[in-house]
């Protein structure tokens, strides 16, 4: 790959691309495999302390459990989860990720990384008529405070959490502030059997919880029996660009909603498979053509911000589905440029192409992983991170990062996690 000013100027082979542009210095990075950097579609840096704190099992049991550490974390604590977060997506080897968070604090942490990204400040609540407007206004004008911390390589976006926790209201004033309108949109999306059941009946472990918290959750009209999709596209919430994580308990006819209303989904296998919810139809979202990428979630849901840990997992997954599992260049694309084409920047990044970033992942094969099959060789658990650079500036080196505060950043975060245990 020849770079100039942080831009791919050329890819090919080693000898081509040096003689087309024998001005520039040459690296030689040995027996290595050279791929865009990986795009982690869909996670959450502020619980990257929470891993193993709330056991696998149902989704409302677990919503309590890490609501329950939300209200221990201070303002620092999240702070502090949001780098250490950062710090794992880098030397996972992720260039580019989607971060949904209640304070936006992944908007320093991704800029002081390095990291490209998007953070998507959460709404909650299901006020209506001017309630709604002023709490569309105050989110906005939060997401604005956070332009001055995100720097150059980072958007801030908007993030209606779920339909179960944003009613139609507010989800209608967010989408009608032209403030917002031109920002990164996502959100959770038919996760659990028990968001269809609270949406569908009103009922249920969902309905339950959030009674017994004082929470009023988000209604959406629809016939009887209807999901948590075709509840959204009736009342023209699905909005073109939006990333929607999960996307699993759908109606047959959701796909094509999705993909008619230029809905990208992050299928997240590991959370999926923590929270017991069920596995994402993810041939019949492709077949529509709906783009699909891949997320990590958060540690509290099993993930481990190892976007190749999440492609293995979707192979396992899908791996007795009617149609197969998805390939290892399937799986490899799906983490890179899937994940730039669900996030609208495939023009920029997701390949190695003559005028995109040069946002690059350099990986260390195992020998005995390599000399096959060059996308399975890639997503091999023994090929270790070795570079990471985004707009050619390396943020990992040999394996090292190379931006400093590291040992004092450990210290934080095993201080917090201390207090959460
Ligand atoms: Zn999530």
């Amino acid at each position: 790959v020849a770079v100039r000013d942080g831009a791919i100027l050329a890819a090919g082979s080693a000898a081509e691309v040096a003689a087309a542009h024998p001005d520039l210095p040459e690296t030689d990075l040995g027996a290595a495999i050279l791929m865009p950097g990986l795009v982690d579609a869909h996670c959450h840096l502020e619980w990257s302390l929470t891993g193993g704190l709330v056991p696998p099992g149902p989704f409302a049991p677990w919503v309590a459990g890490l609501l329950g550490l939300r209200g221990r974390m201070t303002a620092e604590d999240h702070r502090v989860a949001a780098a250490y977060g950062a710090r794992r997506c880098l030397a996972a080897g992720t260039t580019m990720l989607a971060d949904s968070g209640p304070t936006g604090a992944g908007a320093r942490a991704m800029a002081e990384a390095g990291l490209r990204g998007a953070v998507h400040l959460e709404a909650f609540g299901a006020p209506e008529g001017a309630e709604a407007d002023a709490a569309a206004a105050a989110l906005a004008e939060r997401i604005a405070a956070l332009d001055a911390e995100a720097g150059p390589r980072v958007a801030i976006g908007v993030s209606p959490h779920a339909p179960y926790t944003v009613g139609p209201g507010l989800w209608a004033a967010l989408a009608a502030r032209p403030d917002l309108a031109d920002r990164p949109w996502a959100s959770h999306l038919a996760e659990s059997p028990a968001e269809s059941r609270l949406l569908d009946s009103g009922d249920g472990p969902l309905a339950e919880l959030f009674a017994r918290m004082g929470f009023t959750p988000g209604r959406w009209p629809g016939p009887d029996g209807a999901g948590p999709a075709t509840r959204l596209a009736a009342a023209g919430a699905l909005r073109r660009g939006l990333v929607v994580a999960h996307a699993v308990q759908l109606d047959a006819g959701d796909p094509a909603l999705l993909a008619e209303a230029g809905v990208a989904v992050a299928h997240c296998p590991v959370s999926n498979a923590y929270l017991r919810t069920g596995r994402a139809p993810l041939a019949a979202l492709r077949a529509d053509g709906v783009i699909v990428a891949l997320g990590t979630d958060s540690p509290g849901s099993g993930g481990t911000y190892d976007l190749r840990a999440e492609a293995r997992a979707a192979a396992l997954v899908h791996a007795d589905a009617p149609e197969g599992p998805p390939s290892a260049q399937e799986l490899v694309r799906m983490a890179t440029l899937g994940g730039a084409e669900a996030l609208g920047l495939e023009g920029a990044i997701g390949s190695l192409e003559p005028g995109k970033r040069a946002d690059l992942l350099v990986l260390r094969p195992d020998p005995g992983g390599a000399g096959g099959d060059p996308h399975l060789a890639a997503l091999d658990p023994a090929a270790a991170v070795d570079a990471v650079l985004v707009d050619g500036e390396p943020l990992l080196w040999r394996g090292e990062p190379v931006r400093g505060g590291d040992e004092r950043l450990d210290a934080r975060a095993r201080e917090v996690r201390a207090r959460l245990c």
